[in-house]
């Protein structure tokens, strides 16, 4: 189709759509967990021995025996396949944001010709997917390309739904035939068990004596854009880049803030609640949303979770979301920059670690020992950040949150803790010294239930802030939309152990030299404080007088791209870090620089060859069309001796010409092969490629406003934005 004969017939579909029919909605307790094989679920069907074997494996991750490993594999086939189940799959998470999955059949066949179906324990605890042409960095050669999945009890096996079946999926770590991790599940798995490890050993020295094994939570808000596909699929750079690479801004975009907490669109309610009601009976917790700042943006927050199970269950949530849009007629967009000039979409990867004795850590709590064991672990946390801030950097680095971190909307990418007014007096007091004074014998109490408790006030927030504390947990907002959680969790987990491995050396050096707790607490405290503290910031972090002020009062680091951010895998603190938390292995993390800075350089490529073939056969010849119409007009009114104003032929003219030469820069610019690295050629595309790509918008988005409407082939914002 040209010209806006595509625009139109989009605009005549969506506004003739029949309204979507989606099932009355049924009560949560119907409908809650039902295609999950829980805890509750194998109750019912094993026997008490078996239940017990199993339960002490999900909750507690020990190794699971063969015999019930084969219990537990009947039970779960007999339960699916009552369903409706034929296939089941292994489900893994490799290095991309992505999911992998595998089908497999139960069926077999007997001699006389019947089919019957199997599923043992060793089928369910092992898969052996061909995983040769799954990112792996280095980490194994093509020629030895076993990869093996194992089933991970602690997250439970559910069934995936679709309109082709229903397929028994089986949540799975993924790694090569010599043990190393080739997912993403493995490290997070390793950094809940370093975390734990390292907290023991403070809350020992803290005095307490039952002291349950501790786990991170996570809950994610989860932001995107809803596009009518009519509109998606008339725009390549939607379809295969998810993002638009051209788009004059429309006349009307956020400005009136009327979208944010609005009422929600009727048809997207109803792909809400169609949605939710499929995560339900995921068991995925959904428990808020709400229209986002920009038009056309939305979020979901389920409730939180074991970052583990919370980890699996975010990317089913991203793959039901996309699923269900696309039923309700919508293109999910989970780019973190679909469209420029209005909010990009995060992701709140909001964090705590807590135990079943103790409670939640990042809690202030009412008692003084609890205040005491929150000061250490915030403490640590702060440590983290300022030791481990380029890592932070790094795990939520990606094509797409470049464009979204350090413009006016999102956290900068300086990385920084937000305490909150209170809390960060209290920690300022450490460090000067003042609050030690206090200390003394006894039991101390320091004034601080009160003083932490007044923190909790959620509207003690500072949204300018890429990791802010929110009462009782931290809430790592610079994370982009698309990402998965894993990465995030890992560098926060393992940050974490390292710090309260350092704090329980200081601690246990403190008290052998004879303080009293409180006063050795104080201690360790002010020394971190000291050391640390510069990554305690509670202004506004989109101001250019912190970008100046970060960098050279405090020390921290500006990392402004992917290209920069990414190094930080191989910096030598990183990889001690790691190693020394057992997370991951110095060939595990560079294999993890590979894959990452792999996805960053194709990601770019694409969308550049994009901007090239969507410049050449879609806006100049648009262009051209409109100057052929305006020369023929000219060349008539001048016979006439009409006088005919020109400006626009000419703006057509010089902006066709400038956005020609600039696609012609750049496809040379994309000829370039012979990269002296890996960084190198990050670097190229970020300061070559990405500006002369925006040199071409530039002009593009120019004729956008020059050329005839009627002629314009390509949905504009103002369509994709507001026609619902
Ligand atoms: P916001 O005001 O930041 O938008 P929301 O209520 O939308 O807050 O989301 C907050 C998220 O934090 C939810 O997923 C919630 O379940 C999660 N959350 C709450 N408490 C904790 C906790 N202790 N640890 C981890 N996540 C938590
Ligand atoms: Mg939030």
């Amino acid at each position: 189709m040209s010209g806006n004969e595509s625009r139109l017939q989009a605009i005549y579909q969506i506004t003739n759509r029949e309204p979507m029919l989606v099932d009355k909605p049924k009560s949560l307790n119907k409908i809650w967990a039902s295609d999950v094989f829980n805890l509750a679920k194998m109750e019912e069907a094993l026997s008490k021995n078996a239940y017990k074997s199993i339960k002490k494996t999900v909750q507690t991750g020990a190794p699971l025996d063969a015999a019930t490993a084969d219990v537990v594999a009947a039970a779960m086939k007999e339960w699916a396949t009552k369903k409706g189940v034929k296939f089941f799959s292994h489900i893994f998470y490799p290095m991309t944001n992505a999911t992998a999955e595998k089908h497999d059949g139960f069926v077999i066949t007997s001699p006389d010709g019947s089919c019957i179906t199997e599923f043992t324990g060793s089928l369910l605890i092992k898969g052996e997917p061909d995983g040769s042409s799954f990112p792996n960095g280095s980490l194994r050669m093509t020629n030895a390309a076993r990869g093996y999945t194992a089933w991970d009890p602690t997250s439970p096996a559910y069934v995936m739904q679709t309109d082709n079946g229903a397929t028994l999926m089986i949540p799975s770590v993924f790694m090569s035939w010599t043990g190393e991790a080739l997912d993403k599940k493995i490290p997070l798995l390793r950094s809940n068990s370093a975390m734990n490890d390292a907290a023991q050993k403070v809350l020992k020295l803290m005095g307490e004596e039952k002291v349950a094994p501790l786990n991170s939570s996570c809950g994610a808000e989860q932001e995107y854009f809803l596009v009518d596909s009519n509109f998606a699929n008339s725009r390549p750079d939607l379809l295969l880049a998810g993002r638009t690479l051209f788009g004059a801004a429309s006349a009307k975009g956020q400005e009136f803030d009327d979208h944010y907490f609005g009422a929600i669109p009727a048809r997207v309610q109803v792909f809400m609640q169609d949605f939710e009601d499929k995560l339900y009976r995921l068991g995925i917790p959904a428990k808020t949303h709400h229209n986002e700042v920009a038009p056309g943006q939305f979020e979901i927050a389920p409730y939180y979770e074991a970052a583990n199970v919370a980890a699996d269950h975010q990317q089913l949530l991203m793959t039901v979301m996309k699923m269900t849009a696309k039923e309700h007629g919508f293109l999910c967009l989970l780019h973190e920059k679909p469209f420029a000039g209005i909010n990009g979409s995060g992701k709140h990867v909001n964090w705590s670690v807590g135990n079943a004795t103790q409670g939640n850590l990042l809690d202030p709590g009412t008692t003084p020992n609890e205040n005491l064991n929150f000061l250490l672990f915030c403490g640590a946390v702060i440590r983290g950040v300022h030791l481990y801030g380029p890592l932070l950097r790094a795990v939520i680095a990606s094509a797409g949150n470049d464009h979204r971190l350090g413009a006016n909307e999102a956290p900068p990418a300086i990385l920084s803790v937000y305490l909150g007014d209170q809390l960060e007096k209290v920690y300022n007091d450490i460090k000067d010294g003042k609050l030690e004074a206090v200390a003394g014998g006894g039991e101390m109490d320091l004034g601080l239930s009160q003083i932490l408790n007044f923190t909790r006030d959620p509207g003690d927030r500072n949204r300018t802030s890429p990791f802010a504390f929110t009462g009782n947990r931290f809430e790592f907002r610079a994370v982009g939309s698309a990402a998965s959680v894993s990465g995030p969790l890992v560098a926060m987990n393992t940050m974490l152990a390292d710090s309260l491995n350092w704090i329980a050396e200081e601690l246990e050096a403190e008290l052998s030299g004879g303080a009293d707790k409180n006063a050795a607490v104080m201690s360790v405290l002010n020394k971190l404080m000291k050391a640390h503290g510069n990554a305690v910031f509670g202004g506004d972090g989109y101001s250019s007088e912190w970008h100046e002020a970060a960098v050279k009062e405090r020390g921290l680091k500006n990392i402004p791209t992917t290209a920069d951010a990414l190094p930080a895998f191989k910096e030598a603190s990183v990889k001690t870090l790691f190693e020394s938390t057992g997370v991951l292995s110095a060939a595990e993390l560079e294999s993890r620089y590979e894959v990452y800075s792999e996805q960053y350089i194709l990601s770019i490529e694409v969308e550049a060859k994009l901007v090239v073939d969507m410049a050449k056969t879609i806006i100049f010849p648009a262009a051209s069309n409109y100057l052929m119409d305006l020369a023929s007009t000219h060349s008539g009114m001048s016979q006439l001796g009409i006088d005919f104003d020109k400006s626009s032929a000419e703006s057509v003219a010089s902006h066709s010409n400038a956005m020609m030469g600039a696609v012609a820069k750049l496809s040379e610019a994309l000829e370039k092969e012979d990269f002296a690295s890996t960084e190198a050629h990050m670097q190229y595309l970020a300061k070559d490629i990405l500006p002369l790509m925006n040199e071409v918008r530039e002009h593009a988005d120019a004729l956008e406003g020059e050329v005839s409407d009627d002629m314009w082939p390509l949905a504009k914002y103002r369509e994709m934005l507001f026609i619902k």
